[in-house]
């Protein structure tokens, strides 16, 4: 084994054992749970070595790093699902349609419209979930991201009626430096709310690195985790 590989897969063990220890307490079984690895800004190469490992999501947040990595991957990471998890402009969503398996952080319907023409021109289904903001209404308008609780259920509705698009749930990342409990009982709500006019619709992509436990407490049916698996990304990713 490289040192790297070895590295992924003693990091891999213990996120796996932070699930499975979650999911115990919160009485649910760990194959509830997918782990999706966030590979952004670590190497192709890493990708291939995590497939070896066993991980069968990736996450990704940029276009055009996305596409590349996938292309630089190759044979290595056949087979994975790839899911776009980051800010998406609407003028890239038609390339992002071309690799993304899911597509997470849908906010607009601008963005569901773009999604759902590039989705059919590239002969794709591409699952998307909506993004839901748990900062409430008056966090710094611009920097935010996902569409506010009472815009979810019309924006789960444009995405059902959409050519190309698959409605898979909701996605949420908990705000900065709060307690995650509040808001991801906050998210399984609004989940619950979406399922049950749309019952397919069940997923519930939440927690990351530092907050997993509470994610998977709330009912989360896959968790993106990142630095707890690759390390401690340069200042910015
Ligand atoms: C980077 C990122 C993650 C992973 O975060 P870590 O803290 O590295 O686990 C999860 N979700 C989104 C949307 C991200 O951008």
């Amino acid at each position: 084994m490289t040192d790297r590989r070895a590295e992924l897969s003693r990091n891999l063990a213990s996120v796996r054992r932070r699930i499975d220890d979650a999911a115990a307490q919160a009485g649910r079984t760990p194959d509830e749970v997918t782990l999706i690895v966030v590979t952004k800004t670590y190497p192709a190469s890493d990708v291939a070595l995590l497939a070896q490992l066993g991980v069968t999501d990736v996450g990704e947040n940029r276009h055009p790093e996305a596409a590349r990595k996938r292309e630089d991957a190759g044979e290595g990471a056949a087979g994975l699902r790839w899911h776009f998890v980051g800010g998406l402009q609407t003028n890239k969503a038609g390339a992002v349609t071309r690799y993304a398996d899911v597509v997470h952080s849908v906010d607009r319907p601008r963005l569901v419209d773009a999604l759902a023409k590039g989705a059919v021109q590239a002969g794709r289904e591409v699952e998307v979930l909506v993004q839901v903001n748990l900062e409430g209404r008056d966090d710094d308008p611009v920097g935010r991201a996902g569409a506010d609780p009472g815009e979810v259920l019309a924006l789960a509705e444009r995405i059902d009626s959409s050519d190309g698009l698959l409605l898979g749930g909701v996605m949420a990342v908990a705000p900065l430096g709060a307690d995650p409990d509040p808001a991801f009982a906050r998210l399984a709500e609004i989940s619950a709310s979406v399922a049950a006019s749309y019952p397919g619709a069940t997923t519930i992509s939440a927690g990351m690195s530092g907050d997993l436990e509470a994610a998977v407490r709330h009912g989360a049916t896959h968790v993106r985790i990142g630095r707890s698996v690759l390390g401690e990304r340069p200042a910015l990713g």
